[in-house]
């Protein structure tokens, strides 16, 4: 609300009055005060053209306005038709113009930051400039579109390098943005999907494929360790949402995730059930098709690993998706660690997922060890067979020192992860010993 002193009007420090000093005002014409234009603001009229509408301005858009009978200026991301307004400003009609068609922020900034333009041109608001795929909107400059992020996720620090666009230097950084310099608690936040692109679909075992998808430009998407997506397909007009876990795609390019992240892709491998809801759909899509991708969420902590010196994995099926980044995390940043056993449960040996790739790293990595157990394996199977069970666990849980820091991660169909978590409490595990990744 406008604060429109009562006594006497226009008041003493009022920009209705012609300034002494300082910036120069110009006189108002009869019928052209500020009560004259809140008046007007609320009289109903429709001051923007747009019949209340809001809309999304391109700069393309923006620019076309700028004429005084038809001018629109942005401050801060919001556009508004000034025209109106243009024999009302005490500022006179030709400092409005000086922004005309154009962002007018840094103007507005120097001239008079201290008025309340939002709601004095509430009524003359068109709608928010359309996000530019560049995230230079609050730069004064033009950056790279590529842009690198690096998450030291252990002591919580981000390092963001833009590149400039042109090697000028540039005199000052920019303005802030909307909710510059907060932090917004996650639950506020909300899911939030962005549109990828289907880049490719590689089969991984028979019924498992590898997706890569493309982000958008200029968005950035950090899926921490042992957490989820969600994935939106609209199917027969309705939106299908289900949950996956995003692996690196370090275990085909040798076990190394990049540490800059500057990457635009995000790797899936997911299971296409023939007669699932989902999947068959997300198979049937062709390179190019987009699919929706929220943010991440899901309750594994990197902090469990703090001190860690064993960790053993059960998985079963895609319930070795999480295992994957775990692994590579484990492996890469925790010095203390001495022993990572992975237990891969699956019907058939077609059925496991990369396994040339998990023998590959056992071989290079001498902390590391995989054991297949097969639920339905042909009689030329020499390895383990049989269901999740305390003669398998237990054999297999074994401590690198009797008191070493363990931690077990399990996931897979509903009923293993159950009856998994209730066989390692019987085998004396505690809870904050064991993660279940569970629906
Ligand atoms: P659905 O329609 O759910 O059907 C799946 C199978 O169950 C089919 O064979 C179907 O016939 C059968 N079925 C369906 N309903 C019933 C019923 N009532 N009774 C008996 N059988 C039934 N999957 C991956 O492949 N990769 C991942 O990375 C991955 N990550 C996940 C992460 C989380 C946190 C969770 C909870 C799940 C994850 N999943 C993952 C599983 C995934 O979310 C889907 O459940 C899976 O892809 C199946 O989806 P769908 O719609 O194609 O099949
Ligand atoms: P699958 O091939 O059907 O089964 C994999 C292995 O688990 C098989 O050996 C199977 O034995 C065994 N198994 C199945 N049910 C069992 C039970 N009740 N007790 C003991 N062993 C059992 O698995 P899938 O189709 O890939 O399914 C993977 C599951 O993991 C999905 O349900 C998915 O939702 C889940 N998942 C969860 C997450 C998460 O983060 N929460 C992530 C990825 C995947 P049989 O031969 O007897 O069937």
């Amino acid at each position: 609300m406008l604060n429109v002193p009562s006594q006497s009007f226009p008041a003493p420090s009022s920009q209705q009055r012609v300034a002494s000093g300082g910036r120069s005002k110009v006189p108002l014409k009869q019928g052209r005060s500020l009560m004259d234009w809140i008046r007007l603001t609320k009289s109903g009229k429709d001051l923007t053209g747009l019949k209340g509408r809001l809309i999304e301005v391109t700069e393309e858009e923006l620019k076309k306005h700028n004429k005084k009978d038809d001018c629109w200026i942005c401050i801060r991301g919001f556009v508004y038709n000034v025209s109106p307004y243009m024999e009302y400003h005490p500022g006179g009609e030709d400092e409005l113009m000086r922004a005309a068609g154009s962002d007018g922020t840094d103007l507005f900034d120097q001239v008079h930051r201290w008025v309340n333009y939002e709601s004095m041109l509430k009524e003359c608001l068109v709608g928010r400039m359309a996000i530019k795929p560049a995230v230079s909107k609050g730069l004064s400059h033009e950056v790279e579109e590529d842009i690198s992020v690096r998450v030291v996720e252990n002591v919580g620090k981000i390092e963001i390098v833009l590149k400039k666009k042109e090697t000028t230097s540039w005199k000052r950084l920019g303005h802030p943005l909307e909710n510059h310099n907060s932090l917004i608690p996650r639950k506020d936040t909300g899911l939030y999907y962005r549109k990828c692109q289907l880049i490719s679909k590689e089969g991984v075992t028979h019924d498992t494929k590898l997706f890569c998808l493309m982000l958008p430009p200029s968005a950035h998407l950090q899926v921490p360790t042992g957490q989820h997506v969600y994935l939106k397909l609209t199917i027969t007009g309705t939106e299908i949402v289900k949950p996956y876990t995003p692996v690196s795609d370090f275990l085909l390019s040798e076990f190394k995730e990049p540490v800059l992240l500057n990457n635009k892709y995000i790797y899936f491998l997911i299971k296409v059930y023939p007669d699932g809801l989902f999947t068959p759909e997300l198979d049937h899509l062709q390179i190019g098709d987009s699919v929706s991708v929220s943010n991440p969420e899901g309750n594994f902590k990197t902090s469990q690993f703090q001190e860690l010196e064993d960790l053993f994995l059960l998985a079963a099926g895609t319930g070795f998706t999480p295992m994957a980044k775990i692994l590579n995390y484990a492996l890469t940043n925790i010095p203390s660690l001495r022993k990572v056993k992975l237990m891969f449960f699956n019907k058939t040996e077609d059925d496991i997922i990369w396994r040339s790739q998990l023998e590959k790293l056992a071989f290079k990595d001498k902390r590391f060890d995989v054991e297949f157990v097969l639920s339905a394996p042909t009689s030329e199977w020499n390895g383990k067979r049989g269901h999740i069970s305390p003669a398998l666990l237990s054999e297999f849980l074994k401590r690198s020192l009797d008191k070493s820091k363990v931690l077990i991660c399990i996931c897979g169909p509903t009923p293993f992860t159950e009856q998994g978590i209730r066989l390692l409490h019987e085998l004396n595990f505690s809870k904050d010993e064991i993660h279940s990744f569970t629906a």
